[in-house]
């Protein structure tokens, strides 16, 4: 096993030096109508929380009167310099003034705002500070398309993606012995405007096998039926544990070293049990793995550049 862990730690480390190398970390950008004019850059406390550690459970709470409540979604648009911004409103009762967010995640202009705020107040703020919101959209981090010629994570390492019309059908993998050089490859046989498709699809059916087994090693140690699992494409939050005991994940997952889905699947698991995050609940999680620390840093690290492989 020894091995292992060492080949995971190099794929752990390859994985997070050649992305940084390749991406500017992940942030978002907030200010406030009182404030002074002058943008601030801020990483975005919200998203590193949920992507990083607090997985946002989709738990039962008991509704809490302070707890903030979103009214309505709704849109305007903002135009500046020939470009048109689509900017989402979100009310929110906790909300005491105007704050613009570009989200680096989802690539989007959020402006929050008062519950019984102006809806022209709200076009004016956006207005008067559509040159920055510009700005600031073109300072994100790039999608990387899933298309022949770019590299993919799987498993913590990176593959590079590659269009063999000629060979076998269907989506293999093919690693130093066979393709000649180090880059282990995705090899995908399709039509060309289908190959992202084919590496979404082949990701996504990986991913359920490794989450399958792996929850199925933790919950056979924890002595609990198994569940049903689906897979999503969230933004806010890795995994969860529904009541009723069905457990959801990000596909995503498969990208990152298989000891962050492990404890993703440990951690689910242990909901299985404990539905909250107490002493107990923690005490069943380090039962089942020891990676705890290690994933959740690795999660913060690199989390949010998993959501940008494959998005349209
Ligand atoms: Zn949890």
């Amino acid at each position: 096993m020894g091995a292992t862990a060492s080949a995971q730690e190099m794929s752990c480390d390859d994985f997070a030096s050649k992305l940084s190398q390749a991406l500017s970390p992940d942030f978002a950008v907030e200010f406030h109508s009182r404030l002074s004019q002058e943008p601030q850059i801020f990483i975005d406390p919200a998203l590193a929380t949920h992507l990083a550690s607090r997985y946002s459970e989709a738990m039962p709470h008991p509704p809490r009167k302070s707890a903030p409540r979103v009214s309505g979604i709704t849109s305007l648009d903002v135009s500046h310099a020939g470009e048109t911004y689509q900017i989402n409103l979100r009310r929110m009762a906790s909300a005491r003034r105007f704050t613009l967010r570009v989200r680096a995640a989802t690539q989007d202009v959020v402006l929050t705002m008062p519950t019984r705020g102006s809806l022209n107040e709200a076009k004016s703020f956006a207005n008067r500070h559509a040159a920055w919101i510009g700005a600031k959209l073109r300072q994100l981090p790039e999608k990387i398309p899933l298309k022949p010629g770019g590299f993919v994570p799987l498993r913590g390492t990176l593959h590079l993606i590659t269009h063999c019309p000629a060979k076998r059908r269907g989506v293999w993998l093919e690693y130093a012995a066979s393709s000649g050089g180090s880059t282990p490859l995705l090899c995908v046989n399709a039509e060309a405007p289908f190959v992202p498709r084919r590496v979404r699809d082949f990701l996504i059916k990986e991913a359920l096998r490794d989450i399958k087994a792996a929850v199925e090693s933790h919950t056979a140690k924890l002595g609990v039926a198994p569940c049903k699992i689906t897979l999503r494409d969230t933004i806010s939050r890795w995994g969860s544990c529904s009541s009723s005991g069905s457990l959801s994940f990000s596909w995503r997952l498969i990208m990152a070293p298989h000891f962050v889905l492990d404890y993703l699947a440990a951690h689910e698991a242990a909901h299985l049990l404990h539905m909250n995050h107490s002493t107990k609940f923690w005490a069943t999680v380090a039962r089942l793995t020891v990676d705890t620390a290690r994933a959740e840093s690795w999660l913060k690290s690199n989390g949010s550049s998993l959501l940008r492989f494959g998005q349209d």
